[in-house]
């Protein structure tokens, strides 16, 4: 089966690509390197032994983006990634992620009606919840008015798809579509190889990124935002999720599509978390004892749009997916390390 993997260069979608090759089916990467390196491509060979075709445009190029799935004939499934993910930076510049993270959404769904390509997974945030009133969040837990330009693109994307989803079922057209809305928690650690990896452009603003690279001596000290939160420690508690455990959870839905029975169209949504939760400075000890070294880190104000605590239920995913995370917080630490030290050699 080919799937478009757009964004496949980045983070979460250069292990989605290895998932994918590793459960036999045909990934196809378009990528325009905003945020990632094209040595990403290399390293998904040194891993795989596979070449992946691959596509340097942007998703808003809908001619660009025709011309793929012409080439490619027969895409049966799309996992559209791309998108930008600053939080700040969305704040600062609204119209940017706007247009991006929407015109790129609205360009693949066009293009998959087109050329009658049924199963679309989509990258979503648990952003959407918000600071929720009970924990753990699930799939029915309120969403919340976004906090951030980028959050918001999240939720409008989640209205696109359903609502293109509703519209194909009332069409006399035949298209058929079928939508799966991934919402991930924090997604920690890379590939056990050491060959792919978060590779944050510029100063990092997640938690994992900014502690490897002071660990590394890239930078001074960290600052963990907060001791003064209702949380058992008083820093934040999230729920952190190993990128491969995340990457599987892609070859899950795309599997759950094809084999649904029903003709009918219809858009599922799922938490992809661990169902744990763990606090910043948890965190951050867990990193010193895998890893075994002293980070330089010291407490600082609470960041600006920060929620108190929130933490995935997963027995939607575990019941309808058939996923669960195999790997721990303590693999995920250790993994990040291990390509940290990787790219300092
Ligand atoms: N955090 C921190 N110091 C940093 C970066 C993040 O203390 O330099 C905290 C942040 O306040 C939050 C948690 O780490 O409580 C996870 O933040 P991240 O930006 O990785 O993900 P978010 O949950 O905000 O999407």
């Amino acid at each position: 089966m080919k799937v478009l993997v757009t964004g496949g260069t980045g983070f979460i979608g250069s292990h989605a690509v290895v998932s994918l090759i590793e459960a036999g089916m045909k990934p196809i990467i378009v990528d325009n390197f905003d945020n990632s390196l094209p040595s990403v491509l290399e390293n998904l060979k040194a891993i795989t032994q596979t070449t992946v075709p691959f596509y340097k445009i942007d998703c808003n190029d809908q001619e660009a983006v025709n011309e793929v799935f012409e080439t490619e004939k027969d895409i049966e499934g799309v996992i559209h990634f791309a998108a930008h993910k600053a939080v700040g930076e969305s704040v600062i510049n609204p119209l940017k992620y706007y247009q991006n993270n929407i015109g790129s959404l609205i360009v693949i769904l066009k293009m998959m009606k087109k050329h009658q390509t049924p199963h679309l997974v989509f990258s979503s945030s648990c952003t959407v919840y918000g600071q929720p009133d009970q924990l753990p969040v699930t799939e029915h837990s309120p969403i919340i008015p976004a906090q951030s330009p980028y959050g918001n693109t999240k939720q409008i994307c989640e209205e696109v798809i359903r609502d293109t989803v509703k519209s194909a079922q009332t069409e006399q057209d035949d298209f058929q579509l079928n939508a799966i809305l991934l919402r991930y928690f924090n997604p920690i650690g890379a590939h056990l190889s050491g060959h792919i990896g978060e590779l944050p452009l510029g100063v990092p603003n997640n938690l994992v990124p900014y502690i490897i690279q002071t660990a590394a001596g890239i930078r001074e000290k960290l600052t963990i935002f907060g001791k003064d939160y209702n949380t058992p420690d008083g820093t934040c508690v999230r729920d952190y999720i190993h990128v491969m455990d995340l990457a599987d959870a892609h070859v899950k839905a795309l599997q759950l599509l094809v084999n649904k029975k029903q003709t009918n169209n219809t858009c599922e949504v799922f938490n992809i978390g661990t169902g744990k939760g763990n606090s910043v400075q948890e965190l951050v000890q867990t990193f010193e004892k895998v890893n075994n070294l002293k980070l330089n880190y010291e407490f600082g104000n609470r960041r600006p749009g920060d929620v108190e605590q929130i933490y995935a239920s997963v027995a939607k995913a575990n019941q309808e997916l058939g996923w669960q995370a195999q790997r721990s917080l303590e693999e995920g630490l250790r993994d990040a390390w291990n390509w940290q030290q990787k790219l300092m050699k």
